[in-house]
């Protein structure tokens, strides 16, 4: 090796050693009579002292001529530090050195790879390979690496085998958008990328594997938000053989093995919430339980008074934002704008200030009696100072605007601490998902997805479909959705039935998922399984919103590639072998 230690290595035992380090000049710093250098590598910082008089002109001639990020071979005496520095591992040494040899120069970075960096968002993607250099991205990837091995280290532990699945495969109507790869050998005809293994992994149940898992890339071509991108990875997980509780049970252990591995955290029992019950007190399938300000149903109490919003609204809903009676009326303006912006859209937002002595004071006060308005108190459990929040209109619509208001008072009272977990299951959500625009019904999981059997006879009625309710599950951890799967079909008459329900005709079923129509009539064995979104759940463990900082090297917010350029054109040449005509393609 080129080294005899890394530059996170070296403490006052070993004083007195001739070591030689490489690694990338940090910073220099230059005071004439002594000369100090910064050296880095991916352990730690060294300190390489130069003084006039005692190391050699010509070494001091060369550390003279150094820039940042210049690779170097440093050989010398490690020696005590004048002035020690108890905020770095390494801060009792530095090196003396007798040799500075330039590996390679290195141009101006085009920002400075610290852990502060001056470099904006674009810059830093650009060079990405210069921003991974700093401690705190290159620590995300750590930590990324630490829980896939933790990760793989419980599932082994449980008999599960890791499997790959094919990255080439088919396209499917369903779900998201599907990426496709033209076939050179099959003119016209094209793959498309996994959305998930999910087809696959219950065909390896099929096999026998009975635990499989994968720590896998999936691929979704979706409009992107913060933490999403086009690819993406996720700890892919089915079970033989297992009812929903297995499956609960033995995936709660690898959450709580990971959060005491990694965080040296005991993670509590996991509490259950129905998927109704989520809606109903939280307005949400994924609440950030870290705070409570549950939902108070206020419509009975307010109707009939005369006043428009409410009599006219399917919901009247209401939270209790305890202590913020204080709230000024440009706060409140701010919280009136922020439910009326388009992406929340509600109409508008009631307040009741509770007073000293009890007193409710509103902006509605005209339409309702002080007694009318200690109801509204007496509904929300409210106390002298605290500030009622009301929202009315078509219940989905309130539900959903409350619950943002919900999250945002959480954050303005900063009860969304990043290092509180509270964790929660979400269980018995619908099967089917109404679509007003396509006027059918789709999975609100996948089409793998088993009803539940004391829901079955509710699937023979158009007026009941809606409420047939499936072994489905997510793991939700501070409002962000973990992990999500189900207990499937594993009957080939109820899968066909499925499918017919999704709009599908008999060929087209059999045209889209024949094989594991197929399979399902050569005995398959009841399972189920879950799939944790690898990338939240290391954003989540290293307290960031953003799932980019924890990938390697991410795509923008349009699902480009800077640093790379890519997506980009292809040649004529390369686009007729493929017998993509170029017309269709030209602009
Ligand atoms: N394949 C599903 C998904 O990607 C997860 C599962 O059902 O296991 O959401």
């Amino acid at each position: 090796m080129l080294r005899t230690h890394t530059c996170g290595e070296l403490r006052p035992e070993h004083i007195g050693q001739t070591v030689t380090l490489c690694g990338w000049v940090q910073r220099t710093r230059d005071k004439g009579a002594i000369l100090w250098i910064d050296l880095r590598d991916r352990y730690g910082l060294t300190q390489i002292t130069l003084e006039e008089g005692v190391e050699a002109e010509a070494v001091r001639e060369t550390a003279r001529h150094l820039g940042r990020e210049f690779v170097l071979s440093v050989t010398g005496k490690v020696a005590e530090r004048y002035s020690k520095n108890d905020k770095m591992p390494t801060g009792g040494i530095e090196i003396r050195p007798d040799k500075v040899e330039i590996l390679n120069p290195a141009k101006l970075p085009p920002f400075l790879i610290e852990d502060d960096t001056d470099g904006g968002d674009d810059l830093r993607m650009k060079y990405r390979y210069l921003d991974l250099r700093r401690t705190p991205v290159r620590n995300n990837l750590v930590l990324r690496h630490k829980m896939a091995q933790a990760v793989r280290r419980y599932l082994d532990g449980q008999e599960f085998i890791e499997v790959e699945t094919p990255v080439l495969i088919k396209s499917t109507p369903e779900g998201a958008r599907d990426f496709v790869v033209p076939s050179r050998m099959n003119p016209g005809e094209f793959y498309a990328l996994p959305q998930s293994p999910q087809t696959f992994k219950q065909l390896l149940m099929v096999s026998g594997f009975d635990r499989y898992f994968q720590i896998v890339k999936c691929f979704r071509d979706e409009d992107l938000r913060a933490d999403r991108q086009p690819e993406f990875t996720q700890i892919d997980c089915e079970m033989a053989f297992v009812t929903q509780e297995d499956i609960l049970n033995t995936f709660e252990g690898l959450t709580r093995y990971l959060f005491k591995e990694l965080k040296g955290i005991d993670f509590p029992t996991v509490p259950r919430m129905t998927y109704a019950d989520a809606m109903r007190r939280f307005g949400n399938d994924k609440p950030d339980t870290r705070f409570a300000m549950e939902f108070v149903e206020l419509t009975d109490i307010v109707k009939g008074q005369g006043f428009p919003v409410f009599d006219n609204a399917g919901l009247v809903v209401g939270i209790n934002a305890a202590t913020c009676a204080h709230f000024t009326r440009k706060q409140l303006d701010e919280l009136t704008d922020f439910v009326k912006r388009p992406q929340i859209g509600a109409t508008g937002l009631i307040y009741a200030r509770v007073e000293v002595g009890g007193v409710v004071k509103s902006s509605v006060d005209k339409f309702y009696s002080q007694e009318e308005l200690q109801r509204w108190s007496e509904a929300l459990h409210a106390n002298a100072g605290d500030l009622l929040l009301i929202i009315a209109g078509e219940p989905n619509k309130a539900r959903k605007a409350m619950s943002e208001l919900r999250l945002e008072m959480g954050q303005r009272l900063g009860l969304r601490n990043k290092e509180d977990f509270s964790p929660l299951w979400v269980v018995d959500f619908p099967l089917l998902e109404y679509s007003e625009e396509e006027n059918r019904y789709f999975a609100m999981h996948h089409p793998f997805t088993s009803p539940k059997p004391e829901d079955l006879a509710l699937l023979n009625s158009p007026d009941t479909i809606g409420q047939v309710r499936a072994n489905a599950y997510d793991l939700v951890i501070n409002g962000v959705e973990v992990g999500g799967g189900s207990i499937r079909i594993h009957d080939r008459a109820v899968q066909a039935r499925m499918f017919s329900l999704l709009g599908f005709t008999d060929e087209e079923a059999k045209a889209q998922f024949g094989f594991l129509l197929d399979a399902f009539e050569y005995g398959a064995p009841p399972h189920g399984g879950i799939a944790f979104g690898f990338d939240r759940l290391c954003s989540l463990f290293g307290g960031a919103d953003s799932i980019r900082d924890f990938i390697a090297f991410p795509k923008n917010n349009s699902g480009r590639d800077v640093m790379i350029d890519s997506p980009s054109p292809i040649s004529e040449a390369q686009l007729k072998e493929l017998s993509i005509k170029t017309a269709v393609v030209a602009k």
